[in-house]
Parts: C-alpha cells; structure tokens; sequence
C-alpha cells in the first residue's frame, strides 16, 4: 500500500470518527440541554417555596411539599412558562388568570385539609390548584364556566400524573350537588355574595375559603365555617380576584363533566 493511500485511508478513518464525535456531541449538548431546562424549573419551584411561602409564615408541611411537587410550569401557556414561578398572577388565556404561588398556599393551607377529604373547587382556570389539592391526598371536584379552559386543565391534569382529579365544566355558583357533602370548598373566583347552594354542600365542620367582593376592585379572602348547621365567616386578608361570572340570563348552563366532555370532543 503506497504511503498516499495510507494517508487517504487514515483520512476517511478521521473523517468518519469527528463525524461520530460530533454526532455524540450534538446528543450530550441536547441531553445536557434538557437536563438543565428542568433543573431550572426545580429549583426556581424551590426558590419560590422558600421565598414566597416560608418567609411569608406558610407552615403546612403538606402544602409545602405539594407546592414543592406540582410543576406549575406546566398548567401554565407556553408563552408565560418562564414565569411560571414569578411572584404574582400569571394570564391564562380568555382573560383568565392563575392565581399568585403564595394566594394559593395561603387558600389551600386555611382550608386544614385532611388526607382522604373531599374538596370541591369552583374555578379550574389553568388546573394548577386542583393539582396541588390532587396531591396533597384530596378527592378534588373542580368545575370551571369556560369549556376551553376547562378542556385544558383537564389535559394538563392528565399530563401530570392528576388524572384522578374530577372536573366539568359549568357554572360553580350551583356546586356539584350529586357529590355533597363537601369537606371543603376553594373558590378561585369571586361573587359578590357568598352562593348558598355551596354552604348548603360543605358538611356540619367543612370549611369554605372565598374572595367576596365587588368586580375589579379589593376583595376579601374569607373564611366560611359550618358549625352546628350555622354559617360563621371570618375576614382573612384584601385580594384581587377574577370575577365568579354566570351565564347572561342567570341560569346555569347545562353540567358537563370530563367524561361527557370527551365524547362531545371525540364526536367534533
Ligand atoms: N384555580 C385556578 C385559577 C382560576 S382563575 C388555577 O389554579 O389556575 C378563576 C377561574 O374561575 C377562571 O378560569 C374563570 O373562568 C372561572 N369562573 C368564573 N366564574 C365561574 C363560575 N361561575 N363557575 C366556574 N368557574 C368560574
């Protein structure tokens, strides 16, 4: 073999081993690549649960751990996902809004949730509250009056491991009376009266928190408490919520739940 062939053979050798080195490469860039898109996401989950929740006096155990556990990167729209840990509301679309970190560890910690209970959530918006309601050991019902929303949650809940969850969508002022008795009852949206249908489905002891006020201005985060079939309320702290809306002429619109709302979409 002449020494030119050699060196054109050690050449192709060459060549061929940097185009599998840069193949390799080009795998462990992406692969680091992904590995620290989601190291990023864990520890701004992190930051925010001991920056937002901790040093703001949230001492629930389990509601740290859930906040700790749900990627609320992932119920929020690709467009806002950086975000998704900022200290302050986040938009959902249909001029909806997922509540701040912090509104939704103090609502869920005042509701001194039991492992097993059954919590009703009026407002699913993004699904993010459900979840960390799903995690904490909850049956959680949740109904949302927006059907894209509600359609949305349901398959943002199902991506992250809270197929479990229930929802529909309809309007929450009625509750969900064929599952009551309620252990609890979160509110993500504000009336400006506490809806009796959702007192009359907590059970003797349940607890209700609800920001009660009038549209875009300061409302009051309160706390309903049923005791001896009586109605105690306390005042928590002034919010800002999206408004419990209802259909235009004051009737509910027909119930659909997850089940129906999938053969209504599989039919389209
Ligand atoms: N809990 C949500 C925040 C939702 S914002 C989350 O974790 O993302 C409040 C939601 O309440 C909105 O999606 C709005 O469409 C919904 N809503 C308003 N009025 C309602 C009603 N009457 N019944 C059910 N949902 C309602």
């Amino acid at each position: 073999m002449s020494s030119r062939s050699v060196a054109a053979k050690w050449g192709t050798i060459n060549e061929i081993q940097s185009g599998r080195a840069k193949a390799i490469l080009l795998a462990a860039v992406l692969l680091v690549g992904c590995a620290r898109g989601e190291d990023y996401f864990v520890s701004r989950r992190r930051e925010m649960v001991q920056e937002q929740l901790e040093a703001r006096g949230i001492r629930s155990e389990a509601v740290l751990r859930s906040m700790t556990n749900v990627p609320r990167e992932q119920f929020v729209p690709l467009s806002v996902k950086r975000q998704s840990y900022r200290d302050g509301p986040l938009p959902i679309g249909e001029g909806q809004t997922i509540s701040q970190p912090y509104v939704v560890a103090l609502m869920t910690e005042s509701l001194n949730l039991e492992k097993g209970e059954k919590v009703l959530e009026i407002g699913t918006g993004s699904g993010y509250q459900a979840a960390v309601l799903d995690e904490m050991g909850c049956q959680v019902y949740s109904i949302e009056i927006v059907a894209s929303l509600g359609r949305s949650a349901r398959a943002a809940l199902d991506a992250a491991g809270h197929g479990d969850v229930q929802t529909r969508i309809g309007d929450g002022y009625q509750g969900w009376p064929d599952q009551a008795p309620f252990g609890a009852i979160i509110v993500t949206c504000a009336p400006d009266h506490i809806p009796l249908p959702l007192v009359d489905q907590l059970r003797e002891g349940g607890r209700m928190c609800i920001p009660v006020g009038p549209e875009n201005q300061v409302q009051t985060l309160t706390m309903v408490r049923k005791r001896d079939g009586r109605m105690e309320t306390e005042a928590l702290i002034p919010v800002r919520f999206v408004p419990l809306t209802r259909s235009s002429d004051g009737s509910a619109p027909a119930l659909q739940s997850s089940s129906e709302a999938a053969i209504t979409s599989s039919g389209e």
